[in-house]
């Protein structure tokens, strides 16, 4: 495991070393002023409007920032900024293009929360919308209620006018054919002649390495008044049982916002995000004094923790799977963290331009 920080408390000895009463208050009082130090050095740095997201949202962050700039609310520029992916055919795990579930039919999920005024909105298994996070966003303007499922998602996302489409692609058909013909010796599919030579299907393979990539966009803002928005779009986990729901909409895991603290959200494993309420566990933490990065570490530590059961563990008893959470401070720090080495998050400020920056990791990838 790589060092992650400890916040592990010093244990109290029994002797005349024992701390007094009031040893405890002033030791508190110089830890709060220590800390709020901290944190204000660690704002120097922090330009805003700033903008946080998964590493597919290079041109997202900058789109929100730029809406940010212009005087766009955070979530609504949030939401802008991830429907140039949402309409990217190129990326298989968002919107238009996206790999369809085990039926061959493609169901989006997204939410969005809004800080200032802490409400939130989201659809799940929306079929036929290419931008979920705006319906999201939808749900959460015209409604009094924050999640609307399948058929009703979709006649309400109708019913204001959205424009509605078949979202599955030529390529993405192509792709849940070879992950068919790939799943099973016993059933009654098999690879043809040619498949594997097929353009779109050595592409994805090239692309993305494994037949069920992970994949999601998860973009969170701050503006330059400290105000907060994020956003989490999804297709979900590739050839999914039909009606699964992963963390993307669901608020608190895929995505949480507090104006006094920051935002997180989250991509991998969405089932394993939702067990320790992923994204809400680093806005706490956050809340605790935790940077953007450590909060994110700790989100991943939880899920370490409540890892048992044996066909997610690898032989050395660690998740065998992906978890990638970001993160946004009020003050404008950001920090992202993988379970395992090697990944990457998005990130552009006030007058920057977007980057690629690593992400910290709890284990790394041999
Ligand atoms: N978190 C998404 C889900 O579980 C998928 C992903 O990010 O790969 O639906």
């Amino acid at each position: 495991m790589s060092p992650m920080s400890n916040h592990r408390a010093r244990s109290s000895s029994p002797s005349s070393d024992q701390p007094t009463r009031r040893d405890l208050l002033v030791g508190a009082a110089v830890a709060a002023v220590a800390a709020s130090a901290a944190r204000h050095a660690r704002a120097e740095g922090a330009a805003r409007p700033v903008a946080v997201a998964s590493a597919n949202g290079l041109e997202a962050v900058r789109r929100a920032v730029e809406r940010m700039a212009a005087g766009v609310a955070p979530v609504d520029a949030a939401v802008d900024g991830v429907a140039i992916v949402e309409a990217d055919p190129e990326d298989v795990t968002v919107g238009l293009g996206g790999l369809p579930n085990a039926d061959g039919v493609v169901q989006l999920d997204a939410c969005c929360m809004d800080g200032p005024t802490m409400r939130a909105g989201a659809v799940a298994a929306l079929e036929g919308f290419r931008h979920p996070a705006r319906v999201a966003l939808e749900v959460m303007r015209r409604t009094t209620r924050v999640l609307l499922v399948g058929e009703g998602a979709a006649r309400f996302a109708r019913s204001i006018g959205l424009p509605e489409e078949d979202l599955l692609t030529e390529r993405a058909r192509k792709i849940w054919l070879y992950w068919k013909a790939n799943m099973s010796d016993r059933d009654d599919w098999v690879e043809f002649p040619g498949q594997v030579d097929d353009p779109d299907v050595a592409w994805y393979i090239a692309k993305y390495g494994v037949i069920r990539p992970t994949g999601t966009i998860n973009l969170c803002a701050v503006d330059a008044a400290g105000n907060i928005g994020g956003t989490t779009s999804t297709s979900g986990l590739a050839f999914k049982m039909p009606g699964r729901v992963g963390d993307s909409p669901v608020i608190g895991a895929g995505l949480y916002v507090d104006n006094e603290v920051g935002a997180a959200g989250s991509t991998g494993r969405g089932e394993s995000v939702i067990e320790v309420a992923g994204a809400h566990t680093a806005v706490e933490l956050m809340r605790g004094g935790a940077s953007p990065t450590d909060a994110c570490l700790g989100a991943l530590r939880r899920i370490v923790s409540a890892t048992r059961v044996p066909a997610l563990l690898d032989d050395r008893g660690r998740p065998n799977f992906d978890v990638k959470f970001y993160a946004v401070n009020r003050v404008g720090e950001v920090g992202s963290a993988a379970m395992w080495s090697g990944g990457k998050f998005a990130v552009c400020r006030a007058g920057g331009e977007p980057e690629l920056l690593d992400c910290a990791h709890v284990y790394e990838k041999v």
